[in-house]
């Protein structure tokens, strides 16, 4: 998520907070402060509800962490990548960047954060049970953290793809029909309407006076119905670059730009001149790095005559490359995740080509456009 700010690290995995998490925070904050605690314990002085209820929302908190936490420790038992977790305005979401490669590992992914989230509600209703009642404060801030933390388990296990719930559903539906496409297909629809009818029944709540909670309730559903579109979407992606190699789509009319070349020569007669989109930088046939329209943009106009293209190229240590029998999904996850334009095709050494993002962008268009499948 952008903009997020790091905090810390647990477990090697990066913790960030979202400036639209300082919003919830305040929310809960404000609704313990002002409600909850003087409702139920009306001796407490305002201080002591407000240093409390501060409390109460950071525990909260640091076990919506706890339940992101699950996921990530399993997906990475099975060997998921997971690069951060962070908090914003709708709870927390652990980036885990590559979909499980069977049912078993989804499910036990998706279900281990409902479960944490009761377990810890079950150490919290404990609490306020077994406490002698002289401990009042933590009796009750154990109660309200007991009630939202059982409530936020059964919450995610709401079947709407990508909510937890509907990750579960995916993955029993891929066990039984082995048919992973398929089960993203039900689990996104259902996702969908349930996210749809998360909108309808935020906005009935609207117009019977409980703004906050429909306000609330309308943009988790918002939330879901967009990520469930988008996970369908993704889907077709995959479809359409299914059986499709590197090699398929890449520029290949790659000449080599001599590096000693300054930069003035590359755009005259280069660039220009030629039409081409590729411009890799090497000799003999070793390609040395690459210069894209980016570097040169970066460079004041009358730098161009003393700066050499070896200057301000990329070298090809520093660059993503791909081979040419590389699935095309696995350089569109490239593209996307580095955020990157160009990929260098290279097979031992050699410059063979060059993979924009305009070219997997025009063969998908095409495609769709053909409906091929
Ligand atoms: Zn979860």
């Amino acid at each position: 998520m952008k903009r997020s700010i790091p905090v810390g690290r647990i477990f090697g995995i990066s913790i960030r907070i979202h400036p639209s998490w300082v919003v919830i925070f305040g929310l809960v904050v404000w609704a313990l402060a002002s409600s909850y605690f003087p409702i139920n314990y009306p001796r407490w002085p305002l201080s002591l509800s407000i240093g409390v209820s501060i409390a109460t929302s950071l525990l909260f908190f640091v076990s919506v962490l706890l339940h992101e936490l699950s996921h990530s420790l399993v997906a990475r038992h099975y060997n998921i990548p997971v690069s951060s977790i962070t908090l914003f305005i709708l709870g927390g979401v652990a980036e885990i960047t590559e979909e499980p490669r069977e049912p078993k590992a989804e499910f036990l992914i998706a279900i281990a954060g409902p479960l944490s989230s009761m377990f810890i509600g079950l150490i919290f209703a404990a609490l306020w049970l077994f406490l002698p009642l002289r401990a009042e404060i933590v009796i009750a801030v154990s109660f309200w953290l007991a009630w939202i933390n059982l409530m936020l388990g059964i919450f995610n296990l709401v079947p709407g793809f990508p909510m937890d719930g509907g990750r579960v559903l995916r993955s029993l539906i891929w066990w039984k029909t082995g048919d992973l496409d398929r089960s993203t297909r039900i689990a996104s629809s259902i996702g969908q309407g349930i996210g749809l009818l998360f909108i309808i029944g935020g906005v009935s709540l609207i117009f019977y006076g409980m703004l906050l909670n429909g306000l609330w309730i309308s943009l988790i559903g918002w939330f879901i119905r967009s990520a469930a579109a988008s996970s369908y979407r993704q889907l077709t992606l995959r479809q359409l670059m299914k059986g499709h190699k590197a090699k398929d789509v890449m520029t290949d009319d790659c000449r080599l730009i001599d590096p000693g070349l300054n930069i003035e020569q590359l755009v005259n007669d280069y660039i220009l001149t030629s039409g081409r989109r590729c411009f890799a930088v090497g000799e003999d046939g070793r390609v040395e790095g690459v210069v894209t329209l980016q570097e040169i943009k970066n460079l004041p106009r009358d730098e161009w005559k003393e700066t050499k293209i070896r200057q301000i190229m990329a070298p090809l240590e520093t660059l993503q490359s791909i081979g040419p029998e590389d699935e095309l999904e696995h350089a569109f996850k490239l593209l996307a995740s580095k955020n990157i334009n160009q990929l260098p095709v290279i097979e031992e050494g050699r410059l063979l080509g060059m993979l924009a993002r305009d070219n997997l962008l025009n063969f998908i268009s095409l495609k769709e456009g053909l409906s091929l499948e």
